[in-house]
């Protein structure tokens, strides 16, 4: 089981493609719906023709809900990055784009999408273009980009291909053997109480586990557990799951918890951390500044102490990189012990 992020602007048709390409409309709220727009994270899942079976995150693109998009984006093999051919590179391609830049991620494939409102051919040329220079000195750099339409299905063959190719290739994820799930999504449910979602990074889950949730450390016992609709008795990372928990209330729990067992980790208000500036940002980062921290599903308040530069960085990840502390405002992050 593999997982699949989206990325990119607002309205440049990323849940219109994951329904096109699942049949599952990823919009769960009503609120969505109405407005057309992704604000929280959706979810849907496919097998691809190769038969590996592959979870979707459809995360917003709206800059207002930035979090949610730093929230889903976590723990995912493979960003379906779009940019509406009609439109081209808009702030949050950018945005959302140096954010797979940063989180290195492993994978991913450009969908043109929405060109059926192209009709000239060298139009789109050119937007296949300047995606790709936008796309030059990122991770998505060798990436494909393949002109789509949810309309006309044109391309969708194409784009399942390469989703199924880029799958095939190994890499190595790490592991430490322990189950971890952050939360990002706490509801009850009439006659199971209480259940949660989100996307197993690492470990193995299993039906009648005990387990403990951080970093308040409620002990809890797995209930149940679902993996796309489907009840099962184990699950393996990475992949989405529904766990049905007891012994603790959907109001002890919130988005960016996490379920893992007793023993080995330890909740912090300090973390060391390597940190890297954006081109795009017009200011150094100065000492002591306060940032909003966002790891796993998780978002705090924190404060950056910088350990051993003096000067103000002037580049991006990887040009000029130095240790720096955080001290997290509330539950911070989580560190082995
Ligand atoms: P998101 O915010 O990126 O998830 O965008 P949506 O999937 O909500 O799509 C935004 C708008 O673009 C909606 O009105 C869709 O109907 C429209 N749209 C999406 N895909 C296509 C497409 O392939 N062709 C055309 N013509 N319109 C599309």
């Amino acid at each position: 089981m593999r997982v699949i992020g989206t990325a990119g602007h607002v309205d440049h048709g990323k849940s219109t493609l994951v329904q096109a390409l699942t049949g599952i409309n990823p919009d769960r709220l009503k609120e969505e719906q109405e407005r057309e727009m992704t604000i929280d994270l959706g979810f849907a899942w496919m097998k691809l023709p190769s038969g590996i079976e592959v979870s979707i995150v459809d995360v917003p693109g709206h800059e207002d809900f930035i979090k949610n998009m730093l929230a889903g984006v976590g723990g995912i093999d493979l960003a379906l990055f779009v940019v509406a051919a009609d439109e081209g590179v808009m702030p949050q391609t950018r945005e959302h784009l140096a954010i797979l830049d940063l989180l290195q991620m492993p994978a991913g494939v450009v969908a043109l999408t929405k060109s059926d409102l192209i009709m000239d051919p060298e139009w789109l040329d050119l937007v296949q273009e300047e995606v790709r220079d936008e796309l030059r000195g990122t991770v998505l750099e060798k990436a494909k980009i393949i002109p789509v339409s949810a309309r006309s299905r044109k391309g969708l063959p194409e784009l399942m291909a390469e989703l199924d190719r880029l799958l095939q290739i190994p890499y190595a994820r790490h592991q430490t053997g322990h189950p971890r799930l952050p939360i990002d999504r706490v509801f009850s449910i009439a006659g199971f109480g209480t259940v949660v979602t989100g996307t197993l990074i690492d470990g193995k889950l299993h039906v009648g586990q005990e387990v403990e949730v951080l970093p308040r450390k409620l002990d809890s016992r797995i209930r149940g557990l679902q993996t796309h609709m489907a009840k099962v008795e184990e699950a393996f990372p990475p992949t989405r799951v529904a766990v049905n928990l007891t012994g603790v209330s959907r109001d002890q729990l919130e988005r960016g918890d996490v379920i893992t067992t007793k023993g080995w980790l330890e909740p912090t208000s300090q973390i060391d951390a390597r940190l890297g500036l954006l081109k795009s940002i017009p200011k150094p980062l100065a000492h002591n500044t306060s940032v909003d921290f966002y790891v796993g599903t998780s978002q705090c308040q924190a404060r950056v102490r910088l350990l051993d530069k003096k000067d103000p960085p002037a580049s991006r990840w990887g040009e000029e990189a130095w240790w720096t502390r955080f001290h997290s405002g509330g539950t911070g992050g989580i560190s082995p012990m």
